[in-house]
């Protein structure tokens, strides 16, 4: 009976606490991962469907329209699909053709570019396929690519960080066509896969895409890219020399890798449909109050599209991206909220602007946020800093926070800063080869020179939510499991948004802007101003 005697003004302030905001955060969490929305794969109309629900979540809270065409930034893309079935492969041994079943032995890969409609080279192992000259490891240096598709393996020497290791990755296509390669084929080593092969076949069902503009590509003209089964690898090393038991040994151990001629050659007649389709980023602003620094932007951002449906798959056939990254967007909201003054919390008003950028077509490698960073709705040089949420990863209790890119830049120093304030422990990357840091959004805004950092609930070395994490990547990650019905945490994604918020307004309200270490790697793409 008590509570009917609580003012109003108290309703008021009650509904701003943690428990409101998370209640708001999960409805959020649970519309944008809702069936209806089938996915929200870029270019769908449930791709749609959500981006006007957080438009209209944005508009609620007072935030600004700051894309092309209000709060939107639309994107051309070409959309590739490979028509497995009617595709085919085999390996070329001296007279003999070993047929290949293309998207069961080989995975034909749809994004980069467009895939050449036929194709016949001799095969070039590699070792890791990393450029990586300013660290002394080079597996391209004196290897002639002209004309050959390269194979590589996982992984890469220890003696490397796992920040260099991981650029070399994103930039291996990109390498290799300029050295003259047609294609590349991906061998994991047993140890080194996340997603059970049989699944992969399955995802290799959804189309790929590419930025409709050549320009922004990593590789201009057709491209060859595909994966190899692993449990078929000695086919692949047949007549080499060498074994795949021997190199996936030496990779486990991160060891060096040699390079060698495999021996014989791959020929592929690939079916594709290729079409142009438009998804667009989301950009909303909380204009900043400081005469000067107001001009300039901290960007908080985050993916919405996810993977879609597969009506092939059994049962459930759609993938909802509930963790993946619905939870990520929800937090973006939040935290739009706790800054907006509603429901009776105090209004804040950093110095700098903080941009909202939700993107689209993460899943199809970063396109979206490439494309805005590459081409942003406010001039490229005000963008200081880019804190971006993808799967943030509630599924066990907010101990730590592990912030990704903690040692590049001197946004590092206020990660630390704010976790102190909090009581949360610093967590170190417990998988540094999972190329984490390059594998969201925020690697794009570090390929135009600016600092950012990626945040996640941290992982204690040897505890059981190690488990946790190995079990949900397997069963249910890029998966119809990953929706709604799941064990997520709320209250510890209201504190992880609460560090965020305090993180982005402390950079926000210094007096410089956050720069890269003297001795990071990624200071490369910045340019002085
Ligand atoms: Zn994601």
């Amino acid at each position: 009976m008590l509570r009917f005697l609580i003012p109003a003004a108290l309703l008021l302030i009650a509904a701003s606490s943690p428990e409101e905001r998370g209640k708001a955060w999960i409805n959020d969490v649970r519309v944008l991962a809702a069936d209806n929305m089938a996915g929200r794969l870029t270019g769908s109309p449930g791709y749609d469907r959500a981006a006007a629900y957080v438009v209209g979540r944005f508009k609620a809270l007072g935030l600004k329209p700051a894309g092309s065409q209000g709060f939107l930034q639309p994107v051309a893309f070409e959309q590739q699909q490979v028509l497995s079935e009617r595709s085919e492969a085999a390996l070329l041994n001296g007279g003999e053709a070993a047929p290949l079943i293309v998207g069961k032995d080989m995975i034909i890969g749809a994004g980069t570019a467009p895939r050449p409609a036929k194709i016949e080279a001799p095969l070039l192992f590699i070792g890791y396929g990393l450029h990586m000259p300013e660290a002394g490891h080079d597996d391209l240096a004196g290897v002639d690519l002209k004309g050959k598709i390269a194979v590589f393996t996982t992984g890469g020497p220890a003696s490397v960080s796992a920040a260099i290791k991981s650029h070399a990755r994103g930039e291996r296509a990109k390498y290799l066509a300029e050295r003259g390669a047609l294609g590349g084929i991906e061998i994991r080593t047993p140890k080194a896969i996340e997603i059970p092969w049989a699944r992969q076949m399955t995802i290799a069902r959804q189309p790929g895409m590419y930025l409709a503009d050549p320009a922004l590509r990593q590789v201009q003209g057709e491209w060859f890219a595909a994966t190899f089964d692993p449990t078929q690898g000695e086919r692949l090393f047949a007549g080499s020399g060498h074994s795949f038991a021997e190199i996936a040994a030496l990779a486990d151990a991160s060891k060096p890798v040699p390079g060698f001629p495999l021996g014989q050659s791959m020929r592929a007649t690939i079916a594709t449909k290729i079409q142009p389709l438009m998804s667009a980023n989301i950009v909303a602003k909380l204009p900043g109050r400081d005469r000067k620094l107001a001009a300039e932007h901290v960007v908080i951002s985050g993916h919405l599209d996810g993977l879609g449906m597969d009506p092939a798959l059994p049962g459930d056939t759609i993938y909802n991206g509930a963790i993946d990254n619905a939870t990520g967007v929800a937090s973006l909201i939040d935290i739009a909220t706790s800054y907006s003054g509603r429901y009776g919390a105090k209004r804040v008003r950093p110095k700098r602007s903080i941009l909202f950028v939700v993107v689209t077509a993460e899943e199809k490698g970063l396109l979206g946020s490439h494309y805005f960073a590459n081409r942003p709705t406010v001039p490229k040089a005000s963008i200081v800093a880019d804190i971006n949420y993808d799967m943030p990863y509630a599924l066990w209790p907010l101990t730590s926070m592990l912030a990704l890119g903690e040692g590049e830049s001197t946004l590092g120093a206020d990660a630390r800063a704010v976790a102190a304030s909090m009581g949360l422990a610093m967590a170190v990357d417990p998988l540094p080869d999972r190329n984490t840091f390059i594998r969201s959004d925020q690697y794009s805004f570090i390929r135009q020179g600016i600092p950012s950092l990626f945040p996640k609930f941290g992982l204690a070395p040897g505890s059981p939510d190690l488990e946790t994490d190995r079990r949900w990547r397997a069963e249910r990650y890029h998966g119809p499991g990953d929706d709604i019905d799941q064990p997520i945490r709320v209250e510890d994604s209201i504190r992880f948004d609460d560090y965020v918020s305090a993180l982005a307004l402390r950079v926000a309200n210094a007096p410089a802007r956050p720069a890269w270490l003297p001795d990071s790697f990624f200071r490369r793409f910045a340019t002085s101003p």
